[in-house]
């Protein structure tokens, strides 16, 4: 039987018993999850029986937390994609040049939830497989959120369908990005053991290990959600230490599924200035509340329009910078910034948006983090049930919801490219038939 709060020194023997069809009752985990320690002396790869994942058609507040992703969500690791992207932000941050995409590689093709990275020696090594043979991936790199999602079904019954055994967070090869379940693996074979990956076997056909480079990555990405979680949560720090134990596992819990306020930082002197989440609302006697979300190191900010300081606040006036400012002209397409100052009143950061100051339906883009970004409507008509944003033509999924098409009227997406894009949002209604577009033009910084 197992205790109401069960403590295992030993996962393997927690597989087995569930592999032999052990008590586990499902209710019986606390609400922050179920606990174990570490296992440093099992270097042994856990080999997962991982499926086809759902199509994520749900919508999920973003301030849900993983636990509760994992345990009422859909059965798809996309539901906690928003705060996977700021964790390979956060990956590149402490070690940049360690990630690939791979959803732009001629000859691969992705399932819709298979998280678009590899280790970068791993992607080459798929580019050059793929240039001979196309490849049809199910699965590549998990983070460490990914992962503890998917153990949270299997240690709770959940998604039977997707997962029949899988490792717990730190201990699965695919957290090194370095693997690959692959659709087609017959026909592939022969291009991709000549380009670095090796077979597992008939235990598990699908699945590739990249086996010419690399690094070992867990305790990295075990190690960016702690620098991520700091960042975000000064009075509850966790040791940066890389190892996955009860401290870390209760954060991960209680994260927010899309991604934290404060995103991923190289810090400055690194990556440059810290990413300000830049956020407004417009009142009933069209005021605008301004509010901001910053790396504690940022003492005050000013809100600038079109170049002109229009206000500002102090971290001493609350923690989120509050302000707010009536604008005499209605204009659209403005561009809005925060600039954050540290206490000796040097720059430190700053965020940037696209603010429709108009009485109707108005586009917005909000920086949230650090080449993290939000496209939505503000004041959208009744009748607009869904949305879909393009930038130069290319379709944002929305990290929020998993999906294209978004009926929360905004899609969060990360840019791998900052710069300068055209956006064209388009509105659906009810039934699906297309409502109408509105198009800006907006610099990605
Ligand atoms: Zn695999």
């Amino acid at each position: 039987m197992i205790d109401r709060e069960p403590s295992w020194t030993y996962t393997w023997a927690w597989l087995v018993l569930v592999a032999a069809g052990g008590c586990v009752a499902d209710d019986s985990l606390p609400p922050d999850g179920p606990a174990w320690d570490d296992q440093p002396g099992v270097d042994e790869p856990v080999h997962e029986e991982i499926g086809e994942e759902e199509e994520v058609t749900a919508l999920f507040a973003p301030s849900q937390s993983v636990w509760v992703a994992a345990t009422t969500g859909p059965c798809s690791t996309a539901v906690v994609a928003g705060l996977a992207e700021q964790l390979i932000d956060e990956v590149e941050c402490v070690r940049p040049g360690t990630m690939a995409r791979i959803d732009a590689t001629p000859g691969v093709s992705l399932s819709a939830s298979t998280f678009p990275y590899l280790q970068g020696p791993a992607a080459d090594g798929l580019r050059r497989a793929a240039a001979t043979r196309a490849v049809t991936i199910n699965s590549g790199l998990r983070t460490v959120v990914q992962q503890y999602v998917l153990y949270t079904w299997y240690v709770r019954g959940r998604c039977t369908s997707v997962v029949t055994l899988a490792a717990a967070p730190g201990r699965s090869n695919h957290e090194a990005g370095l693997a690959v379940d692959v659709a087609n693996y017959d026909a592939a074979y022969t291009a991709l053991t000549s380009h670095g990956f090796r077979w597992l076997g008939n235990g598990d056909p699908v699945h590739y290990d990249y086996v010419a480079g690399g690094v070992d990555l867990r305790s990295l990405s075990v190690q960016a959600f702690q620098r991520l979680w700091n960042r975000n949560h000064p009075e509850a720090p966790l040791a940066e230490d890389g190892a996955w134990g009860p401290s870390t596992e209760a954060a991960v819990a209680q994260a927010p599924s899309a991604g934290f306020a404060a995103g991923a930082s190289c810090g400055a002197g690194v990556g440059g200035e810290v990413a300000i989440e830049v956020y407004w609302s417009r009142g009933a006697d069209g005021r605008y509340a301004l509010r901001a979300l910053a790396d504690p190191r940022v003492a005050r900010v000013e809100y600038r329009v079109d170049g002109y300081v229009i206000g500002g606040a102090s971290r001493a006036d609350g923690d989120n910078f509050p302000d707010d400012y009536g604008f005499t002209v209605e204009a659209a397409e403005r561009h809005f910034e925060v600039v954050g100052f540290d206490a000796d009143d040097q720059r430190v950061g700053h965020g940037v948006g696209l603010l429709d100051v108009t009485a109707g339906t108005g586009v917005y883009i909000k920086q949230m983090g650090r080449r993290l970004y939000e496209i939505g409507l503000e004041r959208a008509p009744a009748g607009v049930a869904a949305i879909e944003v393009r930038a130069d033509g290319y379709l944002l999924t929305d990290a929020v919801a998993g999906t294209t098409r978004s009926a929360r009227g905004a899609v969060r997406s990360t840019f791998n490219q900052l710069g300068s894009r055209q956006f064209t949002i388009t509105t659906f209604a009810a039934d699906g038939a297309v409502r109408g577009t509105l198009r800006r033009t907006f610099t990605l910084e």
